[in-house]
C-alpha cells in the first residue's frame, strides 16, 4: 500500500481580474470565493482607466 499524497488542493479562491480585459492575473489564498477587480499591467488597460479625454 502506498499513501501518494501528491496532490495537493490549495483553497486559491481569490482571483484578481482585470477589470479592462478581465484577465485573471493571480490566484490569492482565500476561504471564499473573492473577485478582486485590479488593472494589469498593459499600457492599454493602464491609460483606460486613467481620466481624462478618450479619443
Ligand atoms: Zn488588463
Amino acid at each position: 500500500m502506498r499513501n501518494q499524497d501528491g496532490v495537493i488542493t490549495k483553497n486559491e479562491l481569490g482571483m484578481a481580474i482585470c477589470k479592462i480585459c478581465n484577465e485573471v492575473l493571480y490566484t490569492l489564498p482565500t476561504n471564499r470565493l473573492k473577485k478582486f477587480y485590479v488593472v494589469c499591467n498593459n499600457e492599454e488597460c493602464i491609460g483606460k482607466t486613467r481620466e481624462g479625454d478618450t479619443k
